[in-house]
């Protein structure tokens, strides 16, 4: 009988001393498996020997493949093609840290086989940095107040996905990819397995504080309208106080003339409409900007070597 093929898509950003680590892991969990497995790297212009690594590897093991980006494009376009590359009937997609043990890949597994479109990793905050896990938890609690789909923390993208969900993943093309989000959006009835929270092995981790803030408005921005929404409301709350409040002066004045010049109400209403008005702005401009950006609809990512055999590359 045809064993089933699974595919392992691994985004590397400067993981040049984890690469062989993580294949190495892999071979030893399929080992135990029957199924055929294929590893897909995506070399996301990586600065250190990734690449070379990555080559290395793939000449020697026929399950290795790699795309290999023209420059950094960022975790979630070095998903995306992985996704694009990968044949497999099921996907496992991991880090390339070894922060997401291969040894969950049975599991994983095991969800597929009875019947879950999506087998959803979670991990705990075991050693995690106190601030880090502390602003992650009031992120989430922000969030799924604000946003239309519903995120979990702890769970990020170390899961499984059957083709079916795969398909549908790939069929949602925005060039601003929230892909916390998306896999939410899909819906699927997913199973959730547990691991402990692992510390990075090599190098350390890519994201800084400006990136993390931004991947923070990015899931509240990509996925509705509320902020639009709040703003309008408070410009309609601020805009009926201030009427009452003309009114009830209007009023003064007629029955007792004018009086001191009011410095301190001017200056602060000045202020404050000011400031209010640049929130908006700035709200506003969140979504023109990503308007923009996916008018121009430009590829998510460009590809300048692999051995994966495509047609085309979007
Ligand atoms: N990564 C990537 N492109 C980037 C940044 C990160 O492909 O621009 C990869 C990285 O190599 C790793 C995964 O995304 O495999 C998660 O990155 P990291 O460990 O830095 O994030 P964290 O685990 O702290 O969320
Ligand atoms: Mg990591």
């Amino acid at each position: 009988m045809e064993k089933l093929l699974v595919s392992v898509v691994i985004p590397a950003f400067n993981e040049g001393e984890n690469i062989e680590l993580v294949h190495e892991a892999l071979q030893n969990e399929f080992a135990g498996l029957s199924y055929s497995w294929e590893v897909v790297f995506v070399n996301d212009g990586s600065s250190d020997d990734s690449l070379k690594n990555i080559r290395t590897l793939a000449n020697t093991y026929p399950e290795v493949k790699y795309v290999s980006f023209t420059r950094n494009f960022g975790k979630e376009a070095a998903l995306f093609a992985g996704l694009e590359s990968a044949r497999g009937e099921a996907v496992v997609i991991m880090d390339a840290d070894l922060q997401h043990p291969p040894a969950l890949i049975p599991d994983l597994l095991e969800g597929y086989e009875e019947g879950y479109q999506q087998v959803v990793a979670k991990r705990n905050r075991v050693g995690e940095a106190k601030s880090r896990s502390f602003l992650s938890s009031l992120y989430y609690k922000t969030v799924n107040r604000l946003i239309q789909v519903d995120l979990h923390d702890g769970e990020g993208d170390f899961r499984l996905l059957g083709r079916q969900a795969l398909e549908a993943i790939l069929t949602l093309s925005e060039g601003n990819r929230f892909s916390k989000g998306l896999f939410s959006w899909i819906g699927f009835e997913q199973k959730t397995v547990h691991f402990d929270n692992v510390e990075r092995q090599n190098g350390h981790s890519q994201w800084s504080l400006k990136q993390l803030l931004e991947y923070g408005i990015e899931g509240i921005v990509s996925f509705n309208q509320r902020p639009l929404r709040f703003v309008m409301y408070t410009g309609l709350l601020i805009m009926a106080l201030s009427l009452l409040y003309i009114s009830f002066i209007f009023v003064m004045t007629l029955i007792r003339g004018v009086e001191e010049p009011g410095y301190f109400t001017i200056i602060s209403s000045v202020l404050f409409l000011g400031g209010v008005q640049l929130v908006s702005l700035g709200v506003i401009g969140e979504y023109v900007g990503r308007i923009y950006m996916e008018t121009k609809k430009r590829p998510h990512y460009l590809v300048q070597e692999s051995n994966v055999e495509r047609d085309t590359y979007e």
